[in-house]
């Protein structure tokens, strides 16, 4: 039923939600470009419930926190293996010449995007030759990333506690290293068996390192269409409504590869450079929420969705099909 369809008694009988009615849209750092169509995604959402919900997000920043209260730093994924003492001095000496080579070019605002591509997957594949050929213990990644479980945003453990009581899965995108964001997911208790990371992975021979597992996850090829046709595409890819987040412009695009059908709520974190960034999110993201340090406004979509799927199923059974327990373990 198009909701747009609906007059005003309509909407008040059949429980329409307004966006003036739901506080954490109406704060001020909250922007919305186009705030009819938010809602009507969002009573999309709620009248389809949450066996036709996915979420997928971005994991540094997004998840983690852009500003910590206590001021420290939180380093990305990377930033985190980078870190580890016992890799070799040289290391992280060639890998900082790999970032000052590479990222002015990520973020060059001239340069296209097809262009790019083949820089960052000269970048990623570098960084892989570098991380090859010598021990590496991933306990160590652990001890690094337990300082940090305790830098996602607020609200986290309670969003993901949501997600998996009504099943719904979530796919953690990350064109950074795999390894430390379950590890610090695993540690901050919020690795259930709905959630699926789609990362770049170290890969081991002999008990040495040799670069990262393919297929290489980098900046511009972040989304669904490498999934297509893998085993979490086959479990998710019915779930036509879908709440994308990121911090950054190119995680709008990580649904991309989905059918053409379904309704996609994108949740862009604004921090670095708010006013030269403000336009490029406002078209790229649906919900623009600048230096926003919590999961309120995804929390307060998955009450609503909640709420009338309680009153649709008073009685405990949520009428979902579980989510496999595989989707961890499903292949691309
Ligand atoms: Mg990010």
């Amino acid at each position: 039923m198009g909701a747009t369809e609906l007059n005003a008694s309509q909407k008040d009988r059949v429980g329409y939600v307004r966006i003036q009615d739901i506080p954490v849209l109406n704060q001020d750092h909250c922007r919305m470009r186009d705030s009819q169509r938010v809602e009507r995604i969002i009573n999309e959402f709620v009248c389809g419930g949450p066996e036709r919900m996915q979420v997928v997000s971005d994991f540094d920043y997004t998840i983690t926190k852009q500003r910590t209260d206590d001021g420290v730093a939180v380093p990305s994924s990377f930033g985190i293996f980078n870190s580890c003492k016992s890799l070799p001095d040289n290391f992280k000496e060639e890998i900082d010449k790999l970032f000052h080579k590479y990222h002015p070019i990520e973020i060059d605002p001239h340069m296209p995007i097809s262009e790019k591509v083949q820089y960052m997957i000269e970048w990623w594949t570098q960084s892989g030759k570098l991380a090859t050929g010598f021990a590496f213990d991933l306990t160590e990644l652990d001890q690094m990333t337990s300082q940090f479980k305790h830098a996602l945003r607020d609200g986290t453990h309670e969003l993901f506690d949501a997600l998996l009581r009504l099943q719904i899965p979530v796919l953690v995108f990350s064109a950074g290293l795999g390894n430390s964001v379950v590890s610090l997911m695993e540690q901050a208790n919020i690795m259930q068996p709905n959630v699926k990371v789609v990362s770049n992975f170290l890969r081991y021979r002999d008990g040495l390192l040799d670069g990262f597992q393919e297929p290489m996850i980098h900046i511009f090829n972040k989304n669904e269409t490498v999934l297509e046709g893998g085993e979490y595409y086959e479990l998710v890819h019915t779930r036509d409504h879908i709440i994308v987040m990121g911090d950054s412009l190119g995680d709008a695009d990580m649904a991309a590869g989905v059918p053409s059908s379904s309704h996609i709520l994108k949740i862009g974190f604004l921090f670095h450079h708010v006013e030269a960034n403000m336009e490029k999110y406002m078209n790229a993201f649906d919900i623009v929420l600048v230096d926003d340090q919590t999961m309120s406004v995804p929390q307060a979509l998955l009450a609503l969705i909640d709420k009338r799927h309680q009153l649709r199923h008073p009685h405990g059974s949520n009428g979902t099909a579980p989510v496999q327990a595989q989707l961890q373990s499903a292949s691309l």
